[in-house]
Protein backbone atom coordinates (compact mmCIF):
# COMPACT_ATOMS: atom_id res chain seq x y z
CA UNK A 1 0.00 0.00 0.00
CA UNK A 2 1.30 3.38 -1.09
CA UNK A 3 1.95 6.04 1.94
CA UNK A 4 -0.07 8.40 0.72
CA UNK A 5 -3.70 8.29 -0.20
CA UNK A 6 -5.83 11.22 -1.86
CA UNK A 7 -6.72 13.50 1.26
CA UNK A 8 -4.24 15.98 1.42
CA UNK A 9 -1.19 14.46 0.79
CA UNK A 10 2.36 16.54 1.52
CA UNK A 11 2.17 18.40 -1.63
CA UNK A 12 4.91 17.56 -4.68
CA UNK A 13 5.39 21.21 -5.49
CA UNK A 14 6.36 22.42 -2.20
CA UNK A 15 8.66 19.31 -2.02
CA UNK A 16 10.03 20.36 -5.28
CA UNK A 17 11.20 23.97 -3.42
CA UNK A 18 13.60 22.37 -1.10
CA UNK A 19 17.48 22.62 -2.96
CA UNK A 20 18.92 20.19 -0.34
CA UNK A 21 21.18 22.67 0.46
CA UNK A 22 21.55 21.61 4.43
CA UNK A 23 20.87 25.32 5.86
CA UNK A 24 17.93 24.23 7.94
CA UNK A 25 20.32 21.15 9.55
CA UNK A 26 22.00 22.73 12.50
CA UNK A 27 18.67 24.36 13.33
CA UNK A 28 16.71 21.11 13.81
CA UNK A 29 16.86 19.65 17.48
CA UNK A 30 16.87 16.14 16.24
CA UNK A 31 19.64 16.60 13.92
CA UNK A 32 21.54 18.30 16.82
CA UNK A 33 21.16 15.16 18.90
CA UNK A 34 21.53 12.18 16.22
CA UNK A 35 23.49 13.54 13.50
CA UNK A 36 21.37 11.66 11.14
CA UNK A 37 20.08 12.84 7.94
CA UNK A 38 16.82 11.18 8.17
CA UNK A 39 16.29 12.78 11.40
CA UNK A 40 16.53 16.01 9.55
CA UNK A 41 14.04 18.35 7.33
CA UNK A 42 15.91 17.66 4.84
CA UNK A 43 15.53 13.89 5.03
CA UNK A 44 12.02 14.16 6.38
CA UNK A 45 11.57 15.67 3.37
CA UNK A 46 13.28 13.00 1.41
CA UNK A 47 11.10 10.69 2.93
CA UNK A 48 7.97 12.32 1.95
CA UNK A 49 8.87 12.45 -1.49
CA UNK A 50 9.70 8.70 -1.33
CA UNK A 51 6.18 8.27 0.08
CA UNK A 52 4.24 10.28 -2.97
CA UNK A 53 6.47 8.17 -5.10
CA UNK A 54 4.77 5.31 -3.66
CA UNK A 55 6.95 3.59 -1.11
CA UNK A 56 4.70 2.00 1.41
CA UNK A 57 4.68 3.60 5.00
CA UNK A 58 7.27 1.78 6.97
CA UNK A 59 7.79 1.43 10.72
CA UNK A 60 11.26 3.40 9.95
CA UNK A 61 9.59 6.22 8.04
CA UNK A 62 7.27 6.76 10.63
CA UNK A 63 9.53 6.75 13.30
CA UNK A 64 11.25 9.76 11.77
CA UNK A 65 8.58 11.37 10.94
CA UNK A 66 7.42 10.71 14.51
CA UNK A 67 10.73 12.25 16.24
CA UNK A 68 10.47 15.74 14.71
CA UNK A 69 9.16 18.24 16.84
CA UNK A 70 7.10 20.55 14.48
CA UNK A 71 9.02 23.54 16.52
CA UNK A 72 9.48 25.07 12.92
CA UNK A 73 13.15 25.80 13.27
CA UNK A 74 13.48 24.58 9.87
CA UNK A 75 11.36 27.06 8.23
CA UNK A 76 12.47 30.36 10.27
CA UNK A 77 15.82 28.99 8.49
CA UNK A 78 15.11 27.99 4.79
CA UNK A 79 16.67 30.63 2.41
CA UNK A 80 14.45 28.93 -0.28
CA UNK A 81 11.02 29.71 1.86
CA UNK A 82 10.23 25.46 2.14
CA UNK A 83 6.66 25.13 4.01
CA UNK A 84 7.87 22.41 5.83
CA UNK A 85 4.95 23.55 8.13
CA UNK A 86 2.16 22.32 5.90
CA UNK A 87 4.10 19.45 4.88
CA UNK A 88 4.74 17.75 7.98
CA UNK A 89 1.06 18.37 8.95
CA UNK A 90 0.01 16.92 6.31
CA UNK A 91 2.38 13.98 6.57
CA UNK A 92 1.37 13.31 10.07
CA UNK A 93 -2.65 13.76 9.17
CA UNK A 94 -1.88 10.61 6.92
CA UNK A 95 0.20 8.93 8.89
CA UNK A 96 -2.03 8.68 12.12
CA UNK A 97 -5.37 7.80 9.95
CA UNK A 98 -3.33 4.91 7.92
CA UNK A 99 -0.06 3.79 9.81
CA UNK A 100 -1.37 0.92 12.53
CA UNK A 101 0.86 2.10 15.58
CA UNK A 102 1.57 -0.97 18.14
CA UNK A 103 -0.98 -0.87 20.96
CA UNK A 104 1.32 0.35 23.86
CA UNK A 105 2.21 2.96 21.58
CA UNK A 106 -2.11 3.52 20.85
CA UNK A 107 -3.03 3.16 24.67
CA UNK A 108 -0.48 5.89 25.41
CA UNK A 109 -1.86 8.38 22.90
CA UNK A 110 -5.52 7.79 23.68
CA UNK A 111 -4.69 8.35 27.25
CA UNK A 112 -3.02 11.61 26.44
CA UNK A 113 -5.41 12.85 23.97
CA UNK A 114 -8.50 12.04 26.07
CA UNK A 115 -6.66 13.89 29.16
CA UNK A 116 -5.09 17.34 27.98
CA UNK A 117 -7.74 18.55 25.27
CA UNK A 118 -9.89 18.82 28.58
CA UNK A 119 -9.76 21.83 30.48
CA UNK A 120 -12.17 20.14 33.31
CA UNK A 121 -10.79 17.25 33.00
CA UNK A 122 -7.56 18.52 34.24
CA UNK A 123 -8.86 20.27 36.87
CA UNK A 124 -9.93 17.71 38.25
CA UNK A 125 -5.96 16.52 38.79
CA UNK A 126 -5.30 18.92 40.68
CA UNK A 127 -6.71 17.48 43.98
CA UNK A 128 -4.95 14.70 43.89
CA UNK A 129 -1.79 16.86 42.48
CA UNK A 130 -1.71 18.87 45.23
CA UNK A 131 -1.63 16.45 47.94
CA UNK A 132 0.79 14.41 46.13
CA UNK A 133 3.48 17.34 46.06
CA UNK A 134 2.28 18.54 49.94
CA UNK A 135 2.85 14.56 50.59
CA UNK A 136 6.62 14.99 50.16
CA UNK A 137 6.74 11.66 47.82
CA UNK A 138 8.04 13.61 44.70
CA UNK A 139 11.22 13.46 46.13
CA UNK A 140 10.71 9.59 47.24
CA UNK A 141 9.71 9.08 43.61
CA UNK A 142 12.51 10.87 42.36
CA UNK A 143 14.97 7.87 44.31
CA UNK A 144 13.00 4.91 42.75
CA UNK A 145 14.20 4.63 39.35
CA UNK A 146 10.39 5.40 37.52
CA UNK A 147 12.35 7.11 34.88
CA UNK A 148 13.79 3.94 33.90
CA UNK A 149 10.80 1.61 34.13
CA UNK A 150 7.81 4.72 33.07
CA UNK A 151 9.55 7.31 31.15
CA UNK A 152 6.49 8.84 29.86
CA UNK A 153 5.02 8.99 33.64
CA UNK A 154 8.37 10.40 35.39
CA UNK A 155 8.44 12.99 32.44
CA UNK A 156 5.15 13.55 33.63
CA UNK A 157 5.44 13.58 37.24
CA UNK A 158 8.93 16.14 36.64
CA UNK A 159 6.83 18.01 34.33
CA UNK A 160 3.76 19.03 37.16
CA UNK A 161 3.86 22.36 38.50
CA UNK A 162 3.38 23.31 41.91
CA UNK A 163 -0.67 24.26 42.64
CA UNK A 164 -1.97 27.15 44.35
CA UNK A 165 -5.44 27.97 45.00
CA UNK A 166 -7.68 28.15 41.60
CA UNK A 167 -8.73 31.89 40.33
CA UNK A 168 -11.86 31.74 38.07
CA UNK A 169 -12.34 34.86 36.19
CA UNK A 170 -15.25 37.07 35.48
CA UNK A 171 -17.02 36.48 31.93
CA UNK A 172 -16.21 40.05 31.56
CA UNK A 173 -13.84 42.56 32.39
CA UNK A 174 -14.17 46.36 32.36
CA UNK A 175 -11.59 48.37 30.97
CA UNK A 176 -9.38 50.83 32.96
CA UNK A 177 -10.30 54.20 31.83
CA UNK A 178 -11.62 54.94 27.81
CA UNK A 179 -11.98 51.66 26.01
CA UNK A 180 -9.89 51.06 23.34
CA UNK A 181 -10.37 47.65 22.01
CA UNK A 182 -13.00 44.89 22.53
CA UNK A 183 -11.07 41.52 23.24
CA UNK A 184 -11.60 37.60 23.05
CA UNK A 185 -9.29 35.68 25.73
CA UNK A 186 -8.73 32.45 25.17
CA UNK A 187 -8.08 30.53 28.60
CA UNK A 188 -6.32 27.63 27.31
CA UNK A 189 -6.06 23.93 28.92
CA UNK A 190 -3.13 23.83 30.58
CA UNK A 191 -3.13 27.05 31.10
CA UNK A 192 -6.21 27.51 32.50
CA UNK A 193 -5.63 24.35 34.78
CA UNK A 194 -2.05 25.00 35.93
CA UNK A 195 -1.22 28.52 35.47
CA UNK A 196 -4.72 30.22 36.28
CA UNK A 197 -2.64 32.88 37.64
CA UNK A 198 -0.89 33.59 33.87
CA UNK A 199 -4.75 33.78 32.84
CA UNK A 200 -5.34 36.26 35.53
CA UNK A 201 -2.03 38.89 34.78
CA UNK A 202 -2.79 38.69 31.50
CA UNK A 203 -6.83 39.34 31.57
CA UNK A 204 -5.11 42.70 34.20
CA UNK A 205 -2.97 43.55 31.55
CA UNK A 206 -5.59 44.09 29.22
CA UNK A 207 -8.06 45.66 31.03
CA UNK A 208 -4.97 48.12 32.55
CA UNK A 209 -4.47 48.96 28.59
CA UNK A 210 -8.04 49.80 27.83
CA UNK A 211 -9.49 46.42 27.00
CA UNK A 212 -12.93 45.07 27.46
CA UNK A 213 -12.35 41.21 27.73
CA UNK A 214 -15.06 38.77 27.29
CA UNK A 215 -14.22 35.40 28.38
CA UNK A 216 -16.29 33.03 27.51
CA UNK A 217 -17.09 30.05 30.22
CA UNK A 218 -18.12 27.73 27.29
CA UNK A 219 -15.07 27.72 25.55
CA UNK A 220 -12.75 24.52 25.44
CA UNK A 221 -9.32 23.20 23.55
CA UNK A 222 -8.51 24.90 20.69
CA UNK A 223 -7.78 22.19 18.93
CA UNK A 224 -3.50 22.87 18.70
CA UNK A 225 -2.24 19.67 20.70
CA UNK A 226 -4.76 17.30 18.26
CA UNK A 227 -3.50 19.18 14.86
CA UNK A 228 -0.03 19.24 15.48
CA UNK A 229 -0.24 15.09 16.82
CA UNK A 230 -1.93 14.77 12.86
CA UNK A 231 -5.47 13.97 14.74
CA UNK A 232 -6.73 16.12 11.67
CA UNK A 233 -10.85 15.65 12.31
CA UNK A 234 -10.04 16.42 16.25
CA UNK A 235 -8.65 19.47 15.73
CA UNK A 236 -11.55 20.47 13.53
CA UNK A 237 -14.02 19.72 16.20
CA UNK A 238 -12.72 21.52 18.77
CA UNK A 239 -12.10 24.64 16.37
CA UNK A 240 -15.80 24.26 15.60
CA UNK A 241 -16.62 24.61 19.19
CA UNK A 242 -13.96 27.42 19.93
CA UNK A 243 -16.01 29.36 16.87
CA UNK A 244 -19.21 28.92 18.56
CA UNK A 245 -18.27 29.42 21.75
CA UNK A 246 -16.89 33.00 20.57
CA UNK A 247 -19.66 33.48 18.90
CA UNK A 248 -22.69 33.34 20.99
CA UNK A 249 -23.70 33.75 24.24
CA UNK A 250 -24.68 36.46 26.78
CA UNK A 251 -21.27 37.58 28.77
CA UNK A 252 -22.10 40.25 31.78
CA UNK A 253 -25.45 41.74 29.47
CA UNK A 254 -23.59 41.74 26.48
CA UNK A 255 -24.65 39.42 23.99
CA UNK A 256 -21.24 38.13 21.82
CA UNK A 257 -21.13 37.44 18.19
CA UNK A 258 -17.27 36.98 16.70
CA UNK A 259 -17.68 40.13 14.58
CA UNK A 260 -17.91 42.35 17.75
CA UNK A 261 -14.56 41.04 19.13
CA UNK A 262 -11.68 43.55 17.77
CA UNK A 263 -9.54 40.89 18.72
CA UNK A 264 -9.01 37.49 19.93
CA UNK A 265 -5.84 37.11 22.31
CA UNK A 266 -3.94 34.19 23.23
CA UNK A 267 -0.96 33.61 25.64
CA UNK A 268 -0.02 30.57 24.96
CA UNK A 269 2.15 29.94 22.00
CA UNK A 270 1.21 26.92 20.77
CA UNK A 271 -3.05 27.67 20.81
CA UNK A 272 -2.24 31.38 18.79
CA UNK A 273 -0.10 29.44 16.48
CA UNK A 274 -3.53 27.01 15.40
CA UNK A 275 -5.54 29.72 15.88
CA UNK A 276 -4.23 31.58 13.06
CA UNK A 277 -4.47 28.67 10.61
CA UNK A 278 -8.43 28.11 11.60
CA UNK A 279 -8.92 29.57 8.16
CA UNK A 280 -7.14 26.38 6.87
CA UNK A 281 -8.27 23.57 8.84
CA UNK A 282 -11.47 24.46 8.50
CA UNK A 283 -11.29 25.61 4.50
CA UNK A 284 -13.34 22.57 3.73
CA UNK A 285 -16.20 23.01 5.82
CA UNK A 286 -18.86 25.19 3.84
CA UNK A 287 -20.73 26.09 7.23
CA UNK A 288 -17.16 27.29 9.46
CA UNK A 289 -14.97 28.01 6.52
CA UNK A 290 -15.60 31.70 6.61
CA UNK A 291 -16.47 32.05 10.27
CA UNK A 292 -12.80 30.45 10.68
CA UNK A 293 -10.91 32.75 8.26
CA UNK A 294 -12.69 35.71 10.12
CA UNK A 295 -11.88 34.69 13.74
CA UNK A 296 -8.13 33.81 12.59
CA UNK A 297 -7.56 37.34 11.30
CA UNK A 298 -8.41 38.70 14.53
CA UNK A 299 -6.06 36.35 16.67
CA UNK A 300 -3.24 37.94 18.35
CA UNK A 301 -0.69 37.12 20.58
CA UNK A 302 -0.87 39.45 23.79
CA UNK A 303 2.89 40.54 23.15
CA UNK A 304 1.58 41.30 19.53
CA UNK A 305 -1.84 43.08 20.41
CA UNK A 306 0.12 45.39 23.00
CA UNK A 307 2.31 46.50 20.89
CA UNK A 308 -0.13 46.86 18.54
CA UNK A 309 -2.39 49.60 20.96
CA UNK A 310 0.49 51.26 22.43
CA UNK A 311 0.52 51.37 25.85
CA UNK A 312 -1.57 53.87 28.36
CA UNK A 313 -0.69 52.29 31.69
CA UNK A 314 2.43 53.75 33.61
CA UNK A 315 5.41 51.05 34.22
CA UNK A 316 6.81 50.86 37.76
CA UNK A 317 10.65 49.93 37.63
CA UNK A 318 11.26 46.30 38.01
CA UNK A 319 15.04 46.24 38.98
CA UNK A 320 15.56 42.53 37.46
CA UNK A 321 17.63 40.93 34.68
CA UNK A 322 15.69 38.85 32.32
CA UNK A 323 16.69 36.29 30.00
CA UNK A 324 13.66 36.05 27.39
CA UNK A 325 13.06 32.38 25.45
CA UNK A 326 11.49 32.55 22.34
CA UNK A 327 8.47 29.71 22.29
CA UNK A 328 8.99 28.30 19.02
CA UNK A 329 5.74 28.07 18.15
CA UNK A 330 5.52 32.39 18.29
CA UNK A 331 9.08 32.96 17.23
CA UNK A 332 9.01 30.60 14.41
CA UNK A 333 4.93 30.08 14.20
CA UNK A 334 3.99 33.52 14.16
CA UNK A 335 7.00 35.64 13.79
CA UNK A 336 6.24 36.98 16.77
CA UNK A 337 10.24 37.39 18.44
CA UNK A 338 10.27 41.84 18.60
CA UNK A 339 7.11 42.27 20.06
CA UNK A 340 7.96 40.55 23.59
CA UNK A 341 11.41 42.15 23.82
CA UNK A 342 10.00 45.90 23.25
CA UNK A 343 7.56 45.09 26.07
CA UNK A 344 10.11 43.48 28.35
CA UNK A 345 12.99 46.38 27.43
CA UNK A 346 10.25 49.62 28.11
CA UNK A 347 9.61 48.23 31.65
CA UNK A 348 12.18 50.66 33.83
CA UNK A 349 15.44 49.42 35.39
CA UNK A 350 14.72 45.73 33.24
CA UNK A 351 17.59 44.35 31.88
CA UNK A 352 17.24 41.98 29.04
CA UNK A 353 19.66 39.22 27.87
CA UNK A 354 19.64 36.87 25.32
CA UNK A 355 20.04 33.09 25.42
CA UNK A 356 22.42 30.86 23.33
CA UNK A 357 21.28 29.46 20.01
CA UNK A 358 17.53 31.19 20.73
CA UNK A 359 16.38 29.49 17.56
CA UNK A 360 16.85 25.74 19.55
CA UNK A 361 13.59 24.40 20.88
CA UNK A 362 13.53 23.29 24.39
CA UNK A 363 11.78 19.99 23.86
CA UNK A 364 8.46 20.31 24.54
CA UNK A 365 6.64 20.64 21.80
CA UNK A 366 2.87 20.12 22.84
CA UNK A 367 3.13 16.69 24.21
CA UNK A 368 6.52 15.71 21.99
CA UNK A 369 7.92 15.70 25.52
CA UNK A 370 5.66 12.73 27.17
CA UNK A 371 6.12 10.69 23.54
CA UNK A 372 9.55 10.82 23.50
CA UNK A 373 10.55 11.49 27.20
CA UNK A 374 14.28 11.06 27.30
CA UNK A 375 15.71 13.01 24.03
CA UNK A 376 13.12 15.81 24.99
CA UNK A 377 15.25 15.46 28.91
CA UNK A 378 18.60 16.37 26.71
CA UNK A 379 16.64 18.90 25.14
CA UNK A 380 15.37 20.14 28.25
CA UNK A 381 18.68 20.16 29.59
CA UNK A 382 20.77 21.85 26.88
CA UNK A 383 18.26 24.69 27.00
CA UNK A 384 18.15 24.80 30.76
CA UNK A 385 22.04 25.56 31.17
CA UNK A 386 22.12 27.75 28.01
CA UNK A 387 19.17 29.79 30.30
CA UNK A 388 21.45 29.43 33.27
CA UNK A 389 24.81 30.72 32.00
CA UNK A 390 23.20 34.09 31.20
CA UNK A 391 22.95 34.67 34.56
CA UNK A 392 19.75 36.34 34.49
CA UNK A 393 17.60 36.05 37.59
CA UNK A 394 14.36 35.74 35.58
CA UNK A 395 13.38 33.86 32.50
CA UNK A 396 10.50 34.97 30.58
CA UNK A 397 8.58 32.84 27.95
CA UNK A 398 4.98 32.98 26.62
CA UNK A 399 3.74 29.29 26.33
CA UNK A 400 3.09 26.78 29.31
CA UNK A 401 4.76 23.93 27.83
CA UNK A 402 8.20 26.02 27.57
CA UNK A 403 7.60 26.86 31.46
CA UNK A 404 7.00 23.46 32.57
CA UNK A 405 9.56 21.68 30.55
CA UNK A 406 12.71 23.93 31.22
CA UNK A 407 11.58 24.24 34.92
CA UNK A 408 11.69 20.84 35.11
CA UNK A 409 15.20 20.79 33.22
CA UNK A 410 16.23 23.70 36.12
CA UNK A 411 15.01 21.44 39.31
CA UNK A 412 16.70 18.59 37.52
CA UNK A 413 20.09 20.53 36.98
CA UNK A 414 20.10 21.89 40.41
CA UNK A 415 17.98 21.72 43.41
CA UNK A 416 15.35 23.75 42.71
CA UNK A 417 12.07 25.08 45.25
CA UNK A 418 9.46 25.84 42.70
CA UNK A 419 6.22 27.48 42.95
CA UNK A 420 5.19 27.21 39.41
CA UNK A 421 1.82 27.64 39.87
CA UNK A 422 2.28 30.92 38.76
CA UNK A 423 4.15 30.08 35.91
CA UNK A 424 7.28 30.59 38.21
CA UNK A 425 9.79 28.18 39.49
CA UNK A 426 12.27 29.66 41.84
CA UNK A 427 15.20 27.01 41.78
CA UNK A 428 18.99 27.44 43.18
CA UNK A 429 20.54 26.67 40.10
CA UNK A 430 23.68 24.09 39.55
CA UNK A 431 26.85 25.88 40.70
CA UNK A 432 28.93 24.29 38.24
CA UNK A 433 26.34 25.76 35.33
CA UNK A 434 25.67 29.16 37.39
CA UNK A 435 27.90 29.99 39.88
CA UNK A 436 24.88 29.63 42.22
CA UNK A 437 22.97 32.30 41.18
CA UNK A 438 19.22 31.14 41.29
CA UNK A 439 17.10 31.90 38.79
CA UNK A 440 12.67 32.42 38.94
CA UNK A 441 10.64 31.43 35.78
CA UNK A 442 8.03 33.84 34.70
CA UNK A 443 5.12 34.32 31.83
CA UNK A 444 5.75 37.88 29.87
CA UNK A 445 2.07 38.74 31.41
CA UNK A 446 3.15 38.52 34.94
CA UNK A 447 6.04 40.52 34.48
CA UNK A 448 3.96 43.28 32.91
CA UNK A 449 1.49 42.71 35.71
CA UNK A 450 4.19 43.62 38.72
CA UNK A 451 5.48 46.07 36.09
CA UNK A 452 1.65 48.27 35.73
CA UNK A 453 0.89 46.85 39.57
CA UNK A 454 3.91 48.17 41.03
CA UNK A 455 4.67 44.83 42.72
CA UNK A 456 8.19 44.16 44.30
CA UNK A 457 10.39 41.75 42.04
CA UNK A 458 10.32 38.76 44.68
CA UNK A 459 6.28 38.48 43.44
CA UNK A 460 8.36 37.11 40.49
CA UNK A 461 9.65 34.31 42.13
S1 LIG B 1 14.41 22.72 3.63
FE1 LIG B 1 15.28 24.65 2.87
S2 LIG B 1 17.17 24.91 4.07
FE2 LIG B 1 16.56 22.76 4.30
S3 LIG B 1 17.67 21.67 2.69
FE3 LIG B 1 15.65 22.21 1.81
S4 LIG B 1 15.97 24.17 0.80
FE4 LIG B 1 17.74 23.87 2.13
S1 LIG C 1 10.17 21.11 12.66
FE1 LIG C 1 11.94 21.20 14.07
S2 LIG C 1 12.37 19.03 14.57
FE2 LIG C 1 11.06 19.03 12.73
S3 LIG C 1 12.46 18.97 11.01
FE3 LIG C 1 12.03 21.15 11.39
S4 LIG C 1 13.66 21.85 12.78
FE4 LIG C 1 13.68 19.58 12.80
Amino acid sequence: MAAFDDDHPPRADLINDCVHCGFCLPTCPTYALWGEEMDSPRGRIHLMSQGLGGEPLSDSMVTHFDRCLGCLACVTACPSGVRYDTLIADTRQQVERRHPRPLRDRALRAAIFALFPYPRRLRLLRGPLRAYQASGLRRLVGRTGLARHAPTLAMMESLAPTLSRPVRLPERIPPRGPRRAVVGMLTGCVQSAFFPDVNAATARVLAAEGCEVLIPRTQGCCGALSVHAGRRSEARAFARALIDAFSGGDLGHRDLDHRDLDYLVVNAAGCGSSLKEYGELLADDPAYAERAAALSARVRDLSELLVELGPVAPRHPLPVTVAYHDACHLAHGQGVRAQPRALLRAIPDLELREIADPELCCGSAGVWNLLNPEPARQLGERKARDVLATGARLLVTANPGCLMQIAAAVRRLGSATGDSTTGRCSAAGDSSATGGVAIGLAHTAQVLDASIRGLPVDALG
